[in-house]
């Protein structure tokens, strides 16, 4: 069995970038934990009226933790920091406790934004920074045969539908998971994330009205970091290879 490690500052990242992988490391027996860094208090809220942005962190939390239920995650924590402030964060304090995370659970694979954050949110290339740190603050604790894979996620779809953009170009993509039997989990999964309407009917238009249609067959990704060291990824000419679970 293979643990998987997904990171991300907020309440639906989980399930945009990586719902249908998440789906399948479960269908295939594997565990997952994924760490949500704020409850996403800042965000909108839908058709919800809602009065104050202590409501609205639990109401996300709720509706993360059935889309968690859908998608069969084996661990969800939630880390409530302040949404829209990490990269005002101590920068030590946040790669600190995702590293005592790692050698605490040992995954062998940990997945999150890449440095442009997909949508050039500073909050997703404030976790990007934690998370890349603390994979190599783990591995200075665990055995060498213990060093996870790290992944950053990739949304060309994203970028085929949202016009914003992040800081940095985005980093060529090495492999991808086919999730065409997980569509239907993706989907389930956003739609669990009903606050966040705006933002779905943006990126995934239909499926919050149960049409998963606008849903690929794969999710996408850019290896960066094995076996202790960094992997310089070229862009790939061919085919994108595919990520077996
Ligand atoms: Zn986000």
């Amino acid at each position: 069995m293979k643990r998987w490690m997904f990171v991300f500052p907020h309440p639906d990242d989980e399930s945009f970038a990586c719902g249908g992988t998440l789906a399948k490391c479960t269908a295939e027996g594997q565990e997952t934990c994924l760490i949500c860094i704020t409850s996403g208090c800042k965000g909108r809220s839908g058709p919800y009226q809602i009065d104050c942005r202590e409501q609205l962190a639990r109401h996300r939390e709720r509706e993360l933790a059935s889309a968690a239920a859908i998608l069969g995650v084996t661990r969800l924590e939630l880390y409530r920091y302040p949404d829209g402030a990490l990269d005002a964060l101590d920068p030590g304090e946040l790669s600190n406790r995702l590293a005592g995370a790692i050698v605490e659970w040992k995954p062998k694979v940990v997945v999150t934004f890449p440095p442009d954050g997909v949508t050039g949110h500073p909050d997703h290339i404030a976790v990007c920074k934690a998370v890349t740190a603390a994979v190599e603050r783990a591995e200075r604790e665990l055995a060498l045969e213990e060093y996870p894979r790290l992944y950053y996620v990739s949304i060309p779809h994203y970028y085929d539908h949202c016009p914003d953009k992040g800081p940095l170009a985005a980093l060529p993509i090495t492999g991808k998971v086919d999730i065409s039997s997980y569509r239907g989990k993706k989907g389930d999964a956003l739609r669990a994330h009903r606050s966040q309407i705006y933002s779905v009917n943006r990126a995934y238009p239909g499926v919050m009205e149960g049409d998963d249609g606008v849903i690929g067959c794969y999710e996408y990704y850019t290896l960066v970091r094995s076996e202790g060291q960094p992997v310089r990824s070229k862009p790939l000419s061919a085919r994108i290879p595919l990520i077996e679970l």
